[in-house]
């Protein structure tokens, strides 16, 4: 054996898309910053905004997942051989999952990728809003108006956010970003578990995300696990029932097309209600009560 060959017999080949780990390795951080802050609220919500501890969390691990998103679009292009569209990471997504053969499907997919990806834009190129707010002696609000400020937004972000709530269509996120909160990320979290449930070419059961992280009660293994430990505990009921519709929603149109330990699949075999499976060990619902046990021996 030649010298150089012998120098070569580890060599590997490996690819580098570096944001799919800041969804395992920063994001679960970020969001218990968030958490943290987000319990602290009293409900329902009626401020212009959130803490900032809540919004510069919230929003730095929505644009980090959602930046993982394109890097995930780069690793299957690479793997399908194709080129990168470079201005349009929501098309390639939908072309490179759904391979354009279910029209209906592409649609709404298409859709709740153009709302992750026009919140994102909001928070990366700082859209700058001009907030115009009142409060009585007892301060309480009595006005509050957001204007997003000439030249900020474009085609896309007309079509997929509501003017007035200032709330994207589908998902119900927020653009004002003093109230992207706790809730913005934790849905941008559920569409991005989907998203990564679509089976493909690389794994015949999607891109299974492998964070393990230690919460204060017990260490999650994957993005399920991670919704489903802060979705039992959030103290806002309108926003559960908010992520039940939504849940319900995205199982009835996508479901046939998912793989995968999924969160909104995550659902009581007596109620269906979400948030049964917390981890391997402990399956529980918080709406009806009903529990699978296990022995220990
Ligand atoms: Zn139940």
């Amino acid at each position: 054996m030649k010298e150089s060959e012998g120098n070569n017999q580890y060599r590997q080949q490996i690819l580098t898309p570096i944001a799919l780990q800041y969804v395992i390795q920063i994001v679960p951080k970020l969001m218990e910053e968030a958490f943290d802050a987000y319990n602290k609220q009293k409900f329902p919500r009626t401020y212009f905004q959130v803490s900032i501890s809540e919004y510069t969390n919230s929003t730095a691990g929505i644009l980090l997942s959602v930046i993982a998103l394109e890097s995930y679009r780069n690793l299957l292009c690479y793997h399908q051989h194709k080129p990168i569209q470079k201005h349009d990471v929501t098309t390639d997504l939908c072309d490179l999952l759904l391979q354009n053969n279910q029209p209906d499907l592409y649609e709404k997919f298409h859709e709740l990728l153009d709302e992750l990806f026009i919140v994102r834009d909001v928070i990366a190129h700082n859209h700058m809003f001009l907030l115009d707010v009142a409060h009585d002696t007892d301060w309480q609000m009595t006005k509050y108006a957001a204007q997003l400020l000439e030249g900020y937004g474009d085609k896309k972000y007309n079509k997929v956010v509501n003017e007035e709530s200032r709330t994207t269509r589908r998902l119900g996120l927020n653009v004002q970003p003093l109230l992207m909160s706790f809730e913005d990320l934790f849905k941008v979290l559920l569409v991005i578990d989907l998203i990564l449930g679509i089976p493909n070419i690389i794994l015949s059961n999607g891109l299974p995300l492998h964070i393990i992280y230690k919460t204060e009660k017990y260490w999650v293994n994957n993005l399920s696990e991670l919704l489903t430990y802060y979705y039992v505990q959030i103290p806002n009921k309108d926003f559960m029932v908010d992520i039940n519709k939504l849940s319900d929603g995205l199982r009835l149109d996508l479901n046939a097309f998912l793989s995968g330990e999924l969160f909104i699949n995550n659902i009581c075999p007596k109620c269906s209600s979400l948030g049964f499976k917390r981890h391997s060990r402990i399956l529980s619902c918080i709406s009806c009560g009903y529990e699978i046990k296990f022995e220990v021996n």
